[in-house]
């Protein structure tokens, strides 16, 4: 049966911002998607460049820190733009799985291509996991400044990575990330073929200098290099 927009999509989603741009991490760097970034994250990473999306959270004003909009008002934002590519981002949008679920089924009905991205220590739903084209999921290591038993799941990672349809994309900061990395991967079996490596850095210089050593990691390790465009061509700002 076809859902009808507007008839039951009434519940309401915490939104940061829904905006157009480029893709700028990841396998699908440079094209063109909408961004629909949720509210809340259940995680505290030090260097967290989107830190309006869970920063003091328990106190936040609607309004201010974020727009309570219903799933029919989400869907008919993300259509405005002249793009069928959406990147459901946010702070971690999986705390919103169940209300997002009719949204994103009411846009792949309209041939949408969705990617989500996921600190990955959240299990998707079996409806979340068959629906979504790409997870990109970003695995936490020490250099978050997160408790381990908070960041890593190996229920959410098992299903992610039996998906097939997950890249792995890790933000390493220095040398010393690299041993961390290759624990993490074994542990949690995850594929290697399916690795993303990104330097951290919220300035373009940052990302330069780290892009070169790590460029080379990927080069022995047969890893992907993920550039951070959103940085590099609009410095730190919002909606990018
Ligand atoms: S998981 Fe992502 S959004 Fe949440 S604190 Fe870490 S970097 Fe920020």
């Amino acid at each position: 049966m076809q859902r009808v927009v507007g008839q039951g999509l009434r519940r309401t989603i915490p939104i940061s911002e829904i905006f157009y741009s480029i893709q700028g991490e990841g396998i699908n760097a440079g094209v063109p998607a909408v961004f629909l970034r949720t509210f809340l994250c259940n995680l505290t990473c030090g260097w967290c460049d989107t830190k309006y999306t869970w920063q003091d959270q328990d106190n936040a004003i609607e309004g201010i820190n974020y727009d309570s909009l219903t799933q029919e008002e989400i869907i008919t934002e993300i259509k405005r733009y002249n793009s069928k590519h959406l990147v459901v981002t946010g702070g971690e949008p999986l705390i919103h799985q169940t209300e997002l679920s009719p949204i994103l089924e009411a846009l792949k009905a309209d041939s949408f291509f969705i990617e989500v991205e996921t600190n990955a220590s959240i299990t998707p739903s079996p409806n979340l996991l068959k629906l979504i084209d790409q997870f990109n999921a970003s695995p936490k290591i020490s250099n978050s400044g997160v408790f381990v038993g908070s960041r890593l799941r190996s229920n959410s990672l098992r299903a992610l990575a039996l998906s097939g349809k997950t890249w792995f994309k890790f933000v390493i900061c220095n040398q010393g990330d690299l041993e961390e990395l290759d624990e993490v991967i074994n542990m949690f079996d995850l594929p290697r073929d399916r690795i993303i490596l990104m330097p951290e850095g919220t300035d373009p210089e940052t990302l330069k200098q780290r892009s070169r050593w790590i460029v080379d990691i990927c080069k022995k390790k047969g890893f992907r290099f993920s550039p951070r465009l959103q940085i590099t061509l609009f410095g730190d700002k919002r909606r990018t």
